[in-house]
């Protein structure tokens, strides 16, 4: 029996087996389905990782270079190239590898296993069925890691970061990116990635547009009809607009992927598609704690990793028999934010304060985020120059300004 099985080598999986590992955790197991450790990020040749973790900045690689140096060096058992098929709530974990499919338990287990994208079929883009449609994130993977070109005009559904990027990727490969389409009024991605991505490059983006139509010609894409959508996303007829091009790229979002999750019966959160989390990242199932893109979709690795050693300090508490509380109150979310995680929390802790992460569903300028108790008392505020559906946002609040609640804390925005 194994203290600690970690599901996923991403920056998450392999942050908490580390910390877990520091800790003094003694059987610890990382199981993860491709041939190496890293997750997502092997195909990130970009910069941009590590500025808040490490204060420098790394390419994805490099990022997870530095977890896989270090985790090499300890005794924490690493298990490549096998598939966790199965996961039940009593953490038996059942995988399969070239040895066969076996069932191996522990007491407290980690999942990590980040986020699969969202592809043509999600959103039931219209028009003929030939080659040249790629998710942004398999065109990463065939241009990074398998060195082929998968175009030479590009138009790019979804301003999401894994899109943007591409854009500039492909571009430096000498493509040309004709178009950015958005069907909302903002985009989900980082703002600096606008900048770099797009804006640097002259690439035009499309707000409020959508692919109406995609024709192929000899069983290739050869051109897109983009429109223009309402709020409510209705096509605006005599909008179109036509665009010659051999190559789609969809940015058209990510879903945590819990299907592990499910499985094993934790609760899932319909609006983040993740697992519902205590403030330790404990799922509802007690010793299965979840970190990383699996509970919600981040921007940066560097939060992925600090979360992670959230959820394996809970995880060694709990395979020592050291955690305990008293009661659980629920963090309710007011529109415009979507969500927030945790979405419980467990009271009496030892912490000071608690981290809060959430999105907004639309664009606020100088703003207020306030926090109440249940007796609609508001206990604290932070403010925001702005705050945008593509960044997620986080809160820090007191721990001592909640030590009395019963029942549960609400998360607003106010504009000033
Ligand atoms: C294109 C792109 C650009 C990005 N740019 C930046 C940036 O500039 N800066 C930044 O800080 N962040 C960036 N990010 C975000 C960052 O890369 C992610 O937030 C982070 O990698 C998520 O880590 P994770 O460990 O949760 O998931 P992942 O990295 O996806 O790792 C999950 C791992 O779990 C494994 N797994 C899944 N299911 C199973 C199973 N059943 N059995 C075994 N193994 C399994 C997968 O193979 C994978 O290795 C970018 C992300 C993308 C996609």
């Amino acid at each position: 029996m194994y203290d600690l099985i970690v599901i996923g080598a991403g920056p998450a999986g392999l942050s908490a087996a580390l910390t877990a590992c520091e800790k003094g955790l003694k059987k610890i197991l990382v199981i993860e389905r491709d041939k190496e450790m890293g997750g997502i990020l092997n195909q990130c040749i970009h910069n941009g990782f590590g500025l808040h973790l490490f204060k420098e900045e790394l390419t994805g690689p490099e990022f997870a270079g530095r977890f896989i140096e270090k985790i090499k060096e300890t005794d924490v058992e690493i298990m490549l190239d096998t598939m966790v098929m199965d996961l039940d709530e009593n953490k038996n974990v059942y995988i399969l590898n070239t040895r066969g499919y076996q069932k191996i338990a522990a007491k407290a287990i980690i999942l990590a296993m980040g986020c699969r994208e969202r592809t043509r079929g999600a959103i039931a883009t219209p028009g003929d069925r030939g080659s040249g449609v790629y998710t942004a994130g398999a065109a990463q993977r065939y241009m990074n890691m398998n060195g082929y070109s998968v175009g030479s005009k590009v138009v790019i559904l979804g301003s999401g970061d894994i899109g943007l990027i591409m854009a500039r990727r492909m571009t430096l490969e000498g493509a040309k990116v004709l178009a950015c389409v958005e069907i909302n009024s903002y985009s989900s991605g980082l703002r600096r990635n606008i900048k770099q991505c797009l804006e640097d490059f002259d690439i035009p983006l499309y707000y409020s547009h959508t692919i109406t139509d995609i024709k192929c010609t000899n069983n290739r894409v050869s051109k897109v009809i983009i429109s223009r959508v309402d709020e409510k996303y209705n096509v605006i007829e005599g909008s179109e607009i036509e665009i010659p091009c051999d190559t789609v790229l969809l940015s058209i979002g990510l879903i945590p992927e819990n299907e592990l999750s499910k499985a094993a019966g934790i609760i899932i959160d319909e609006r983040t598609k993740g697992p519902v989390v205590f403030e330790n990242m404990e799922t509802s199932v007690e010793g299965i704690f979840c970190c990383g893109n699996v509970v919600q979709v981040h921007d940066l690795a560097d939060n992925v990793a600090l979360e992670a050693k959230k959820a394996a300090l809970a995880a060694c508490k709990y395979v020592s028999e050291e955690s305990s509380f008293e009661r659980i109150i629920e963090v309710k979310a007011n529109k415009p934010i979507s969500y927030t995680v945790p979405q419980k929390i467990h009271l009496p802790i030892e912490e000071k304060l608690i981290d809060v992460s959430f999105r907004t569903n639309r664009v606020l300028g100088n703003c207020v985020i306030k926090v109440a108790d249940s007796g609609g008392n508001v206990i604290s505020r932070y403010k925001r120059e702005y705050v945008i559906p593509g960044e997620l946002e986080k809160i820090k609040v007191p721990v001592s300004l909640i030590r009395n609640e019963q029942n549960n804390i609400t998360i607003f925005i106010e504009e000033d």
